[in-house]
């Protein structure tokens, strides 16, 4: 006899994060625990948080008292890569009952039933050391996609970043398992599915198989229509790959591929393992096979010794770039990481104004290829949710599109014509329709 019923779930973060909740609520509901919304007085809040954010801290605090409003009874767990991080400052927050780490936290329906834990605050977190095991999963019912996690963890420590603390080394499933969870999750009616992982590149590290090996296999599973790559390291981003996904009618013309600098003296000092020049050359094989696709890019700003001379060479080398967005971030100092300790800081100030350049850039850059694809013909996957009379989806190469609503769209690939994009930076879309068939 279970001693809780209802649980709800509360994702922070990136889309591995809802992958990995889903799959810790598909294993409670299994386990006979029923999945309710926030907000339907649920016995037990799952709180998965993230730690990239520079308020991961008021965020949690603020879901926790959140939760607490619904129903101050409630067992409140905090798991994810802050909860692996700082697990004694979770622990303090109060109303949180338990703080599980890497591990532990997919052996949360052990944790609730074991009554006595839930008396007092505590925290059970091992060492990331430790973390070795490797959980698959997706996510399903969250959203119209399917995040599909293929890879965890990191091996290469760039001089900025906490992620391999919070999640450890790089791990995987070999391909045959990660093949048969696409095959579970196409079965559940994906018909989007976006590869996620820390470092989705890295796939089979230590093994004889690697990510091109799985992608291959990937491509033959049936009913699943789309595969988007959610983030690459530019150095494992192999011109084998790119010319595959060219020829793949379900690998789309959407690439992310991390930047952080356009400065070979800053990538150098942030441990990156490539140089702009091999960037570019990735960018532009993309662009010479594929040259519609969508190129997205992270960038940070104020990096420890970024003069004024070296930023002026990232923002020259993106605006010289075919990219289509970035992802700007600001450099917030972070404990544990090597770049804290490297002296000639940036003023906050400054980091700001460069940030702000850059997102102005982002937006040209977006105007400018949106402006591209309209009044072309595009297929698109329309999403399930009605907004004012409207219906919403993206191009395989990442253009929001809008249509006034028609259930029968739902979740199909649909061709339109693209009339030019809104403020908002979605584009009507006319219907010569013909459905596209399933492949
Ligand atoms: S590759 Fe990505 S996840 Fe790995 S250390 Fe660098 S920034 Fe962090």
């Amino acid at each position: 006899m279970l001693q809780f019923k209802k649980v709800a779930y509360y994702t922070l973060g990136c889309k591995l994060n809802f992958s990995e909740t889903s799959t810790i609520a598909r294993g409670l509901t299994e386990a006979g625990y029923a999945r309710v919304k926030f907000e339907d007085s649920p016995d037990v809040f799952i709180i998965n948080t993230c730690s990239v954010t520079d308020n991961a801290d008021k965020k949690c605090r603020a879901v926790v008292r959140k939760a607490l409003r619904v129903n101050p009874e409630a067992v409140i767990i905090v798991i994810g890569c802050y909860a692996q991080l700082k697990p004694a400052e979770i622990a303090d927050i109060p109303g949180v009952n338990l703080v599980l780490g890497a591990e532990e936290k997919f052996n949360v329906a052990e944790y609730l039933e074991k009554e006595t834990v839930f008396e007092k605050s505590r925290t059970a977190v091992r060492e990331i050391k430790y973390a070795k095991q490797f959980v698959p999963g997706f996510s399903r019912g969250d959203r119209t996609r399917t995040f599909l996690k293929v890879q965890d963890g990191c091996n290469y420590f760039c001089a900025f970043c906490t992620i391999p603390l919070a999640r450890g080394r790089s791990r995987s499933a070999d391909v045959a398992a990660t093949v048969a969870k696409a095959r579970e999750a196409a079965e559940a009616g994906a018909v989007e599915i976006v590869l996620t992982g820390v470092n989705i590149g890295d796939f089979g590290h230590g093994t004889d198989e690697n990510f091109f090996d799985l992608i291959r296999a990937l491509d033959e599973v049936e009913g699943v229509e789309r595969y988007r790559i959610s983030s690459i390291e530019p150095n494992l981003l192999s011109d084998e790959i790119i010319a595959f996904c060219a020829n793949s009618r379900k690998f789309v013309p959407h690439f992310h591929i991390p930047l952080q600098s356009g400065s070979d003296t800053i990538l150098s000092a942030m441990r990156r393992r490539y140089r702009t020049d091999l960037y570019r050359s990735r960018v532009e094989r993309i662009k010479a096979l594929m040259p519609d696709a969508c190129i997205g890019v992270d960038v940070i700003t104020g990096f420890p010794g970024e003069s004024d001379a070296l930023f002026a060479e990232t923002q020259q080398f993106l605006t010289d770039l075919p990219v289509s967005y970035l992802h700007v971030f600001t450099y917030s100092e972070r404990p544990n990481t090597t770049a804290i300790r490297l002296g000639d800081t940036v003023p906050q100030e400054v980091r700001k104004d460069r940030t702000k350049l850059l997102r102005l850039l982002s937006h040209r850059k977006l105007k400018a290829f949106y402006a591209e694809q309209t009044g072309k013909a595009h297929e698109v996957l329309f999403e399930a949710e009605e907004d004012g009379g409207m219906m919403y989806g993206f191009t395989r190469n990442y253009v929001r599109v809008k249509l006034p609503y028609d259930a029968e769209l739902v979740n199909k690939t649909t061709e339109v014509y693209l009339s030019e994009a809104d403020r908002d930076f979605v584009c009507k879309a006319r219907r010569e329709i013909h459905a596209v068939p399933t492949i």
